[in-house]
């Protein structure tokens, strides 16, 4: 072992800094977190340093290091630009035995401070010894991805039950047994994550008294658009939890590699026959898999509340008291906007965009008159076979016919396409592209052609 991990309480303790540019800032930043009372010493400070100073939250010692400095320190960090500096500074405190960290020369440091994971109280370090930083970076991403946000509050929680814990149960295999129901109970992770802490505690009492119902529960997640990198990190936890995936086809084949390997996985999309299996099938589906008490995940492409008939699937697990959240997702509209250079609004060109179906199922569902205004941006779900009625309905209330007009096919991901031209071809862009597709209309999409990069 070249390096003992250890946590230590720096509050009010005193620290010094060496250095006043931007790798001292990072490190002033963690040390201002753990309270120390911080000293920076150095001849240049950037802005942030004379920021923290105003706040009192450190203070400045201007000048050319001193050892002096170093008096009544627990804990120096050398982090000038200077490599010899920094190595004078690491032999002062050497000969004072005050542990100094040292920018980019580990070996020559007594203390390194490796990448943090904080859940604060929880906290998870990583380091390589300085021998391979970028490893422990990547290693640290990892962690952090599967470590769900609310486990900081669960630490706190279970800190605040300590004492109650003891007195209740006396034997020490009573205690684990509490703590690991405590620890893996989905419904508390759940009710902390969507951060009611109130009925968190309550549900915490009732693991002192009784069992907690065993009931399964259902989470929507929104698996984005198409590349998997905009799977939100809360809906990579979930889907690495779950025991069931419910999913149709617009979730890509790169989102459902991260589905955790055993969990049983059901398709909803198109059948062999082409059919799609109905809504209420769906609903109900859901509904008995978490009546028998397992973790859902219904995988929805994009958004689940945008065109995703979320809410349909809600009310059944409502009506039937199942507990459910909701996880967003990066819609269509803004992934396909954002990966072929189209911003939905801008000062010059739109104030407001609408989402809007092209599934219309009565003729005149559409306020045309509306939509065909100037200074927006349109953008069609499900708009392909309605592309010719969407071009005619707009020009007949009023719509420039060379409104431009661009139609995003299997958006974000690698064989995204974008065709485009203006409001009187959409007919027949139309018939270039295949769905999934969307249809942007607007001047915004006349930006492309400067703001697209690949
Ligand atoms: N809930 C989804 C929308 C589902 S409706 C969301 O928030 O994105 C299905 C329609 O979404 C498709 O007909 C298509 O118009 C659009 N769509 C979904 N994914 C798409 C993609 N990767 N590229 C282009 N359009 C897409």
């Amino acid at each position: 072992m070249d390096y003992f991990p250890l946590f230590c309480r720096l509050q009010g303790k005193r620290c010094l800094l060496v250095g006043g540019g931007d790798v001292a800032e990072r490190k002033a930043r963690l040390l201002i977190a753990a309270g120390a009372d911080l000293y920076a010493g150095a001849q240049h400070f950037s802005p942030a340093f004379h920021q923290w100073a105003a706040n009192g939250e450190l203070t400045l010692i201007d000048g050319a290091f001193e050892a002096g400095w170093l008096e009544a320190c627990w804990l120096v960090v050398a982090a000038t630009n200077d490599d010899a500096v920094n190595q004078q500074v690491a032999a002062a405190a050497e000969a004072r035995r005050i542990f100094c960290n040292l920018v980019d020369a580990p070996e020559q440091a007594s203390a390194i401070m490796p990448s943090l994971i904080d859940r604060s109280p929880l906290m998870v370090a990583v380091s390589s010894g300085g021998r391979a930083p970028v490893l422990a970076r990547l290693l640290r991403e990892k962690i952090e991805a599967m470590l769900p946000q609310h486990l900081g509050q669960l630490a706190s929680l279970a800190g605040t039950l300590r004492t109650r814990v003891k007195q209740r149960f006396a034997s020490l295999a009573q205690r684990r047994y509490f703590w690991e129901r405590f620890f893996t109970s989905d419904r508390l992770a759940q009710t902390l994550a969507n951060g009611d802490s109130a009925k968190a505690a309550q549900l915490a009492d009732l693991l002192f008294s009784a069992e907690l119902p065993t009931q399964g529960e259902v989470t929507l997640v929104g698996a984005g658009p198409g590349d998997a990198g905009l799977l939100t990190l809360k809906g990579l936890q979930q889907i690495q939890q779950a025991d069931v995936i419910v999913y149709d086809r617009l979730v890509s084949e790169a989102i459902l590699n991260l589905v955790r390997r055993d969990a049983e996985r059901i398709f909803v999309g198109k059948r062999a026959g082409h059919h799609c299996v109905p809504q209420a099938e769906i609903n109900q589906l859901l509904l008995e898999q978490a009546q028998r008490g397992k973790r859902v995940v219904r995988l929805k492409g994009g958004d689940p509340f945008i065109f995703g008939r979320g809410g349909e699937e809600l009310e059944t697990l409502a009506q039937h008291q199942v507990p459910f959240s909701v996880v967003p997702g990066v819609t269509a509209a803004s992934g396909c906007a954002a990966y072929s250079g189209i911003p939905l609004t801008h000062r010059d060109h739109a104030q407001s965009v609408r989402l809007v179906t092209g599934h219309l199922q009565q003729d005149n569902a559409l306020e045309w008159q509306k939509l065909a205004a100037e200074q927006q941006t349109l953008v069609f779900y499900m708009g392909l076979a309605q592309a010719a009625h969407i071009q005619q309905q707009l020009i007949h209330h009023g719509m420039r016919t060379d409104m431009p007009v661009a139609l995003v096919e299997n958006g974000t991901s690698t064989q995204q396409r974008v065709v485009s031209g203006t409001l009187e071809q959409l007919s027949e862009l139309a018939q270039q592209v295949e769905s999934p597709s969307l249809i942007i209309i607007g001047s915004v999409v006349s930006l492309r052609d400067r703001l697209r990069w690949f």
